[in-house]
């Protein structure tokens, strides 16, 4: 058996495409010119959805409804028990349309069906979790200014925030943010991808049934230009929390500098697992592989690239190469599907660029490196792909191929390891196996990351805070600082008495 693929019955497809509409102030509309656009599933070619493509009216019309709602206070100024009791409204709903979302969400990006099921109920518990923390937001108490001030630092919700998400994991990242936006007690704005549009406006439903008041979030569907472009340098918006392409990031952070908006950032990634001699090799393989082939690669924390002691290297990628063949790609539509289709044939096109360009700068294909063909499909399907004899000064170890493609590297002492993971632009996460606490230790310490995992891969909770460095972004989202991202703060000083000196004839 060379690799494992699952083919399709093209069963489980729904009759007719999801219709997307956009969600303003509290209502759903079609564009104001009657634009439409239809994403077609990657994997099975059908038509999945028809949006409503907005304009600029419609971005417009979407960020002066976020801002009356702010500013009447109906959400603002609610209590933090108040606003809780919605998004546990919204979470248990989510619960309840699992299976529904899942099947649109599988259809858009292309991943397997049990993996989106996953995502969905887990965002439900992303909205749990920020439920818990509108409870929790506090400022700070100055009691030692003398006995005639009292200082107190509260925090208010920093006002009204434009969300943009990207494609890969269309719910889960957009439940990264807005519960935690809407736990401060902000209003948004939010933009889906223009490829993945609807579970985000189905979203939309669960709000308005959860009892949301009209306004306090508005969905706009359609493409970064005008939509995103306009919510990220409207004068009325407060805050851009974006997660996608760096160079998207780049053009948000200089759009929104017209009014010095605040901008979080979450970017790309290019992140190194480093395997030490002195591992769990078994394990490590084990991770290397989910860390690559998880979501197709398309993924900013994809284990893109690995980092092997030289002892070890070729025992350790032979490995890697058996298990890669193990692993279930193919119709993302079948439960035992591990790994299903490519976002766009154009993206496909650029993965398959990258793995040509290493081959012709000398490196070697372990496995794969072709459009992977599913029988009962004609979709995008790329094949598990190993790059062996990789250097750091090629394409493919240093930028993002956002595809099931694993570069090999190899070091020799901790110092070399520790200058490979850091020769790169990006900063979002980086991997660490060894059975030394030192070792480990010393790794977690150097590498510039906003993640080290040790002797693990990608696990995450909405405790703990997740972001990067360098261009991988700016800001932080969920656990409790993705709270802090949303609030401003503010210094109130109290004097208590009739004690201020005079300023005008002091003397
Ligand atoms: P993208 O940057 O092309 O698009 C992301 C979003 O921005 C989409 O909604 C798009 O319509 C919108 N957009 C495009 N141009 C815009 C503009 N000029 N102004 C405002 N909005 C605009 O990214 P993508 O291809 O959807 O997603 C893949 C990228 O996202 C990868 O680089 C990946 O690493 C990154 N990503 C990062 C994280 C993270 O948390 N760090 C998570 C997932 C994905």
């Amino acid at each position: 058996m060379d690799m494992t693929v699952i083919p399709s019955t093209r069963t489980g497809l729904p009759t007719e495409p999801f219709i997307g509409r956009h969600f303003i102030n509290g209502a759903w509309r079609d564009s104001a010119d009657g634009a439409t656009f239809e994403r077609i599933a990657p994997s099975h070619g059908v038509v999945v959805s028809r949006s409503a493509r907005g304009g600029e009216a419609e971005a417009e019309a979407a960020i002066k409804a976020a801002r009356a709602a702010f500013d009447s206070g109906v959400w603002s100024r609610i209590s933090g028990k108040a606003r809780g009791e919605v998004l546990l409204r919204v979470a248990d709903l989510i619960a309840a349309n699992v299976d529904r979302f899942a099947l649109i969400e599988t259809l858009e990006t292309g991943k397997p069906i049990t993996q989106a099921r996953n995502e969905i109920s887990g965002a439900a518990d992303l909205w749990r979790y920020a439920a818990a923390l509108a409870r929790t937001t506090k400022g700070d108490s100055h009691n030692t200014l003398g006995e005639d001030i009292l200082g107190v630092v509260i925090k208010e919700p920093i006002g009204v925030v434009s969300v943009i998400t990207p494609w890969n994991f269309p719910f889960w990242i957009l439940s990264q943010k807005l519960p935690f936006a809407l736990a401060a007690g902000c209003t948004c704005v939010v933009k889906p991808s223009e490829m993945t549009p609807s579970t985000t406006a189905m979203l939309g439903e669960l709000l308005n049934e959860a009892g949301l008041p009209a306004g306090v979030v508005n969905i706009v569907l359609g493409y970064g230009q005008p939509v995103g472009a306009t919510m990220a340098a409207h004068r009325l918006v407060d805050m851009v929390t974006f997660t996608g392409s760096t160079a998207v990031g780049k053009a948000i952070s200089a759009a929104a500098s017209g009014t010095l908006k605040k901008v979080a950032l979450e970017l790309g990634g290019k992140n190194p697992q480093v395997i030490f001699p002195d591992a769990d090799l078994e394990s490590a393989a084990d991770a290397v592989v989910f860390g690559v082939y998880f979501n197709a690669g398309e993924c900013c924390n994809s284990g893109s690239r690995i980092i092997v002691h030289e002892d070890i290297a070729e025992a350790f990628t032979a490995r890697v190469i058996e298990l890669s063949r193990q692993v279930a790609f193919g119709d993302p539509l079948d439960p035992r599907t591990q790994v299903g289709a490519i976002v766009t044939p154009q993206h496909q096109d650029k993965i398959d660029g990258y793995v040509r360009a290493a081959v012709a700068a000398g490196a070697r294909l372990g496995l794969g490196g072709e459009r992977l063909s599913v029988p009962g499909l004609n979709g995008d399907f790329y094949q598990p792909t190993v790059v062996t004899g990789v250097t750091p000064d090629m394409a493919i170890a240093r930028e993002e191929v956002f595809g099931p493609v694993l570069s090999v590297l190899t070091f020799r002492t901790m110092d070399d390891a520790i200058a490979i993971t850091n020769d790169a632009a990006y900063g979002l996460s980086a991997g660490v196996w060894s059975e030394n606490v030192h070792t480990v230790l010393e790794f977690s310490r150097r590498a510039q990351a906003g993640t080290v995992w040790s002797n693990t891969w990608m696990d995450g909770f909405p405790e703990l805070t997740f972001g990067g460095v360098k261009e991988s972004g700016q800001g932080r989202e969920i656990g409790s600082y993705g709270l802090e991202e949303f609030l401003e703060v503010k210094s109130l000083v109290m004097r208590i008495g009739r004690t201020r000196a005079p300023w005008v004839n002091a003397r």
